[in-house]
């Protein structure tokens, strides 16, 4: 058991966190993901060789399942943050991934910036979205990820009154604007082995929906998947974050 706090510890992060308080960021602390100024949120354990891969916005009719399917044929468990009102409109495709040995989290009902919102909105959001997972499941979920990774207090402190934990992440591209899938690899390789010769775990993030555009093409977030499991999958282990928490 490795507690949040001590994993943003032992990252090293809180001096990163200081320094962003000195250039009086407020918007650094509400958006970049290594900032605990607003409270601890779950992010890499020091666990060097151990790889979670996350996909966000989901669940999608048309990427989740291809997925899936790669997920299964290599043998790899991985972690699906989705949007309350897709789940509720994909239910079928939840209980997919559920049963295909997957993790759940709560990723907002409708993906809105939560460090803007009142808190009643945070809450109801991230309830609504609890609620339908667990009626949909038989079980809520556990870890909740804001979207864009915005927050503010009252974001983590309602997150966990609801029993989620806040989630972040340490590898990401920007794999949503669509650049090719050798591209999203490569970049987030340099960040995985970079977490690994700092004597970290990766968090990846990687998008199978779209909250904007539920036709967006995720063809080469698909793919860029199946290349990071390629290269990895010999020297390095893939957990779902509860591993890590
Ligand atoms: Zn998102």
């Amino acid at each position: 058991m490795i507690s949040p706090l001590a994993i943003e510890l032992s990252a090293g992060l809180g001096a990163t966190a200081s320094l962003a308080l000195a250039a009086g960021g407020f918007a650094y602390a509400a958006l970049w993901p290594a900032s605990r100024l607003f409270g601890p949120a779950l992010i890499a354990p020091p666990r060097p060789g151990e790889l979670a891969l996350t996909f966000d916005d989901g669940p999608n009719p048309l990427w989740t399942p291809r997925l899936l399917d790669l997920l299964d044929r290599r043998s790899v468990r991985a972690t699906f943050f989705l949007v309350g009102s897709r789940a509720q409109a994909e239910p079928a495709l939840v209980r997919q991934i559920l049963s295909a040995g997957h993790l759940i989290g709560n990723h907002s009902w409708s993906h809105l910036n939560l460090a803007l919102a009142s808190s009643a909105t945070i809450e109801d959001q991230l309830y609504r979205t609890t609620q339908t997972l667990a009626e949909i499941t038989g079980a809520p979920p556990r870890f909740f990820r804001p979207p864009y990774g915005a927050r503010r207090p009252a974001t983590l402190a309602i997150a966990r009154r609801l029993g989620l934990t806040p989630v972040l992440w340490n590898a990401m591209t920007s794999d949503w604007k669509n650049p090719s899938a050798d591209a999203i690899a490569l970049r987030l390789t340099h960040k995985i082995d970079s977490l690994y010769r700092r004597g970290l775990s990766a968090n990846i993030v990687l998008h199978d929906g779209s909250h904007s555009n539920p036709s967006a093409d995720r063809a080469p977030s698909v793919a860029a998947a199946a290349q990071l499991i390629a290269r990895y999958q010999p020297t390095h282990q893939f957990v779902t974050l509860d591993a890590w928490a």
